[in-house]
């Protein structure tokens, strides 16, 4: 008797654990350094780092129903269907008490970005674009050494190929809505990451 019920962020049987969180998307081409810059911005600004790939990973390696359908678009360098993907990003978001999100390889085409919407109703913040020279993720990848069954020559070019046919027009549509903020990816983590801070870092934080 008498327990006092704490009002949290947490909804009963809401979709989202946390109200309005903040949420950047992080894109850019496979090997472009999107992992490693999250990493990064977690550990200096708090965020939660949500890897689409990782989720999907994980998905596979879990033993579910999809396993095999996700795995084998993996392989070939597809994009899962959505309904998949978006499940597991909210499944996520709703385990963490977090309220900043980064997304990460995720929207990778048009029907993951309106699909998210859709389900969602959650606007992006900005997203951060990493935008890097074909060759030199090319190069990363081969030498990225995580034991991944897509980081073959041949794979490699066939995620290139839906980067340019499917996921670059998901950057154009927050271009148009001036949601992206672009930064050069081909040069050296540590210059890499002076440009993202700079994103992260509130306006009246920065030195003169
Ligand atoms: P993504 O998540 O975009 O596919 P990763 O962060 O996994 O890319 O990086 C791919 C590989 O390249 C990794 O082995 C990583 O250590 C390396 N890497 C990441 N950023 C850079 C960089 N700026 N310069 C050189 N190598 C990098
Ligand atoms: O981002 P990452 O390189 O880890 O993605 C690996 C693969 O996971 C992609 O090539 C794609 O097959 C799959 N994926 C997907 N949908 C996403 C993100 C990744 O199907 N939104
Ligand atoms: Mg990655």
């Amino acid at each position: 008797m008498g327990s006092v019920v704490k009002s949290t962020n947490k909804e009963v049987n809401g979709s989202v654990a946390v109200k309005n969180p903040t949420v950047v998307f992080v894109l850019g081409g496979p090997g472009s350094g999107k992992g490693t810059q999250c990493a990064n911005i977690v550990e200096h600004f708090g965020y939660t780092h949500l890897s689409a790939g990782d989720l999907l990973r994980a998905e596979i390696k879990s033993g579910s129903e999809n396993g095999t359908m996700i795995q084998n678009m993996i392989k070939e360098g597809k994009i899962v269907p959505s309904e998949v993907t978006i499940k597991l990003l909210q499944r996520a978001m709703q385990e963490n008490g977090n309220d900043k999100f980064l997304i990460d390889g995720f929207p990778r085409n048009e029907e993951n970005r309106a699909a998210f919407e859709e389900v969602t109703k959650i606007e992006p913040a900005f997203v951060l674009f990493f935008d890097c020279p074909e060759e030199e993720m090319e190069r990363r990848l081969l030498s990225r050494n995580q034991g991944r069954e897509d980081d073959n020559i041949e794979t490699i070019r066939k995620r290139f190929k839906v980067f340019l046919e499917s996921s670059l027009p998901v950057i154009e549509h927050y271009t148009a809505r001036e949601k992206v903020r672009k930064i050069d990816a081909g040069r050296p983590v540590e210059e890499v990451f002076e440009s993202v801070k700079a994103l992260f870092t509130p306006k009246d934080e920065k030195a003169d």
